[in-house]
């Protein structure tokens, strides 16, 4: 049985209140290991340590800071095959996806930050005469990262990278569901040598260890993606200590496909949009508007292309869907493919578990799921469900798909399949969302502003908006 513990000051750490957390693997319901379950003496061990180290990190040449995360990206990538079958195992998803997308990017995320930071500039304004004022962009101290199970090692690094790059100390912490490529994580750490204190990895549930990281005095910013719920109760318990945040939340996203659209080319796109990762992506497109014209023949489509994603072992390369996270979620997906059929919803493909044979008997799969006949006010349309079920909505022209598209509390992304360039400009200035993608889906430039509006969070990451973020400016006025 394997056991994740902390990693505080560069060495591993046994939770102070000797608390652990089952770790399943969700594709044969098997406990596979055990994680802390960290509390507010393990985060504040950790804080001292990133206090001790923030000193010598932040005042480190950038260059050898981003040698450092350099060498972390290179020993990613030599364990590819190890971290990527830990993220299998850990979150369900195929392992192909873990391989191809998983993995790389989390290597990615170290790339391009260390990569970026030595180019990352700051503002000066001339005043009208014998003025000027410079912007002094300083490392914050020591900054907490908190990230959810969908894209474990991916989100983890997304955050964790930008922070390190721009001079400051980490404590983070994964998902409790899955909290295996984090551990592996530190592993590399300890083979490289990497500088101890300045990275510091704590397990444990939201409750117990994530609260204990969002209200201590010393961690002046956090860094946050996950649920909105979790979200609001951040941002309440660190207003009074008046934190920067970043809050990157749940979505219930669009996919407008206009009677122009390019299904031929793009069908494959908006079935992958819907289901990638077993529809387990904040950015999935859940609610499908399509314009009335093309609505039957759009449906056989996309419907015959949903019920070709079997559910099956994570670990075979035919395996397009794998298991849902954990047996509360699938419980959860179930419950409300249940409350879409009081609603009203016909199923049109899945809406059921699905039984895999062999070592998955007992697993959480779910059989992607198609829905219609639901109007746009009903929890179905209006709440995160997180899993492989979308609607299918029909509109009449350009107005009426805004509307629809806009009528949730979320606002994350939003993509539209249409050949008309001017519609297409329109209606990415008209949607609320943070991202829209046009003809394409999950094209992610790493350079790009991320994140959303309305409940789908505040603040963005990525690119320089990450540098803003984990650095305070300070502006100098000087009269010469
Ligand atoms: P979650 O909110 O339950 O947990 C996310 C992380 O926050 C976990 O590490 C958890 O332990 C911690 N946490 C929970 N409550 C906390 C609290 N009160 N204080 C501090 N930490 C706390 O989310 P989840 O179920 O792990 O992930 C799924 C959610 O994440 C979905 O809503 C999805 O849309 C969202 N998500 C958003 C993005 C984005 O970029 N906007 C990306 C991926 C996932």
């Amino acid at each position: 049985m394997l056991q994740f513990n902390h990693y505080i000051n560069g060495t591993w750490v046994i939770p102070s209140q000797h608390k652990y957390i089952d770790v399943i693997n969700p594709a044969t319901a098997e406990k596979f290991a055990e994680a802390a379950n960290g509390s507010a003496q393990d985060v504040d061990a950790a804080v001292q340590a990133a206090k001790q180290a923030f000193s010598s990190w932040s005042q480190l040449p950038t260059m050898e800071r981003c040698q450092w995360l350099l060498k972390i990206a290179d020993a990613i990538d030599a364990r590819l095959d190890e971290l990527a079958l830990a993220e299998t195992t850990d979150n369900g998803k195929p392992l192909w996806l873990s391989r191809a997308l998983d993995i790389p990017r989390a290597s990615s995320n170290f790339r391009f930050f260390a990569t970026a930071a030595p180019h990352f500039a700051s503002e000066s304004h001339a005043m009208d005469s014998n003025g000027v004022n410079y912007t002094l962009r300083q490392s914050i101290g020591v900054v907490g990262c908190i990230s959810p199970w969908n894209l474990p090692l991916y989100l983890f690094t997304w955050k964790i990278a930008p922070a390190l790059a721009a001079g400051n100390c980490v404590v983070a912490k994964p998902s409790e569901v899955t909290p295996y490529t984090a551990h592996l994580l530190t592993e590399i750490l300890d083979e490289i040598q990497f500088p101890a204190g300045v990275l510091n990895i704590l397990h444990g549930t939201g409750p117990s260890c994530g609260e204990a990281i969002v209200t201590h005095p010393e961690i002046k910013a956090i860094s946050f993606t996950g649920s909105t719920r979790a979200g609001a109760q951040i941002a309440a318990l660190a207003a009074p200590q008046f934190k920067k945040l970043s809050l990157e939340l749940g979505g219930k996203n669009a996919t407008l496909v206009f009677a122009d659209a390019d299904l031929e080319n793009h069908l494959p796109t908006i079935v992958r949009s819907a289901f990638a990762n077993q529809g387990q992506i904040c950015l999935c497109g859940s609610r499908i508007l399509i314009e009335r014209s093309i609505y039957e023949s759009f449906k056989v489509k996309f419907v015959e292309a949903a019920q070709r994603l079997v559910p099956g072992d994570p670990l075979l390369e035919s395996s397009q869907q794998g298991a849902v996270v954990s047996e509360a979620h699938f419980q959860k997906i179930l419950g409300c493919i249940e409350t879409a059929k009081t609603e009203g919803a016909s199923v049109l493909c899945g809406g059921h578990a699905v039984h895999v044979p062999g070592r998955c008997g007992t697993g959480y799969f779910v059989a992607p799921t198609v829905l219609e006949g639901l109007g746009p006010h009903c929890p179905t349309n209006q709440e995160e469900i997180f899993g492989p079920v979308v609607t299918l909505q029909a509109f009449d022209g350009e107005e009426e798909a805004l509307a629809l598209a806009n009528s949730t509390t979320y606002g994350l992304a939003a993509s539209l399949f249409t050949q008309d360039l001017s519609r297409a400009h329109r209606l990415a200035n008209t949607l609320q969302a943070g991202i829209v993608w046009i003809n394409t889906w999950l094209d992610r430039d790493l350079r790009t502003p991320f994140g959303g509006v309305k409940q789908s969070g505040v603040g963005r990451e990525g690119g320089w908006e990450a540098f803003r973020f984990f650095t305070e400016p300070k502006n100098v006025c000087i009269r010469f």
